[in-house]
């Protein structure tokens, strides 16, 4: 489903379109509306199903609507970490509606205190917050709760593993009764609706479960740097000589360009496919790929989904999906009706996080291959890198981290 089918504001749809979103993730589909008719929900749902896009667009669309004076939503989080992944989710989001937020978490600098009390007097539309430092500023008084609209909750299995529970009742008696409430969590235990039960009102449920790839595909990625990709791209091209059929996948029509072009230059017979062709053009380009007569093709997530060619030996990652659920699509087009198959992703400093959240979601170390000799060292894996390489921004937001089409 398109974003302009949900009924979201058009400066929400603008902020969508320069992030390259394009289509609504499942849970974002049956999420969006239900919260935007401004129905309690509890939703069972892992990172990389677009779950945090899947409460921030509605929340945004009642702030611009409504056009509050004052804070009204509150996101409550387990760690420092997930705070900031959703702030800067909502700095991209929020972009064109000209809403703020501020995340507020333990662990930080002395002088952060009063940098976080002067952005709050200033007046910002969403809180982000992590439960113990949350109590302490309500606790100072240095935070007004009177007026919040919208309770989020975001992991909250976690939050509950991690011993939060009198904390989350403790910051609930201080907000208003009248709210709406979300509660997201990755598992369902008893204890959460009991949570649920007890904080939300007839909640709508939903419940994402992303199927695993299949045990027969043999999954290896590389740390890389990005100026390392063409020759890796090349060198593992021509190391699987038995392999007449390769699928690789890259995150923009503009990629697809370039990888071809590098490839035809160095000889490879190779096609490119996304959106930019004409429908009939696609059709032509998949029957060559299908019919072996193209033994590479270059693609977009256009055809991750859906597309059923028979023994595609290799699907290679050029850069790691956006959405984790992608990767599942992508690489599942290998290794179809029992055949074998491979995947191979190229994973570069910036994408490290992603990986680990798909690492996570489906439930398995992918190994990490050595590049070969000739292209040097590829950097680290750094098993906690954040995406915005921690870096904080108290205040106005007036970045924009999504990409620019
Ligand atoms: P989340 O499950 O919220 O952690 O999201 C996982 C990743 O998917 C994030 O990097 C988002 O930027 C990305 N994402 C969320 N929704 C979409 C969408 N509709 N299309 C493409 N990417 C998305």
């Amino acid at each position: 489903m398109k974003f302009n089918e949900i009924g979201l504001h058009e400066n929400l749809l603008e902020a969508l379109d320069c992030m390259g979103f394009e289509k609504a993730t499942p849970i974002q589909e049956k999420a969006i509306p239900k919260i935007l008719e401004g129905d309690d929900l509890i939703g069972c749902a892992q990172t990389g199903t677009g779950k945090t896009a899947a409460f921030i667009l509605p929340i945004l669309n009642k702030i611009i609507v409504k056009n509050y004076k004052h804070t009204s939503t509150l996101i409550i989080v387990p760690t420092r970490e997930l705070a900031l992944q959703i702030d800067q989710q909502i700095q991209g989001l929020a972009y064109f509606t000209g809403a703020t937020s501020i995340c507020l978490y333990g662990g930080g600098k002395a002088g952060d205190w009063n940098i976080q009390k002067r952005a709050m007097d200033q007046g910002v539309d969403i809180i982000i917050a992590t439960p113990g430092k949350l109590i302490t500023h309500l606790i100072m008084k240095s935070v007004n709760v009177d007026t919040i609209e919208n309770l989020i909750f975001d992991e909250a299995d976690r939050m509950l593993d991690m011993g939060f529970y009198e904390d989350i009742c403790r910051i609930i008696s201080f907000l208003p009764e009248k709210r709406q409430n979300l509660m997201f969590s990755a598992t369902m235990p008893p204890k959460i609706r009991d949570l649920a039960k007890r904080f939300l009102t007839n909640p709508f449920e939903i419940s994402i479960a992303i199927s695993k790839p299949s045990e027969a595909i043999a999954q290896s990625a590389y740390l890389t740097y990005d100026a390392q990709k063409e020759p890796l791209l090349a060198s593992i091209i021509d190391s699987k000589k038995n392999y007449n059929s390769i699928l690789i996948f890259t995150s923009t029509k503009r990629k697809v360009n370039g990888i071809v072009k590098s490839l035809r230059g160095k000889g490879y017979q190779v096609k490119g496919i996304s959106s930019d062709l004409e429908q009939k053009e696609r059709e032509d380009v998949l029957l060559d790929f299908t019919t072996k007569k193209t033994r590479v093709l270059v693609a977009t997530d256009v055809i991750s989904r859906g597309i059923d060619i028979k023994d595609i030996n290799l699907v290679i990652n050029y850069d790691v999906p956006k959405n984790a659920a992608d990767y599942v699509h992508r690489i599942g087009r290998t290794a179809r009706a029992e055949t074998k198959g491979e995947a191979i992703t190229m994973i570069n400093e910036d994408d490290m996080y992603k990986f680990k959240n798909i690492e996570k979601l489906i439930e398995k170390e992918i190994p990490k291959q050595q590049l070969p000799k000739e292209l040097g060292e590829g950097p680290e894996w750094k098993t906690n890198s954040k995406r915005n390489g921690g870096k904080k921004f108290y205040g106005k937001k007036k970045k924009f981290y999504g990409k620019k089409k």
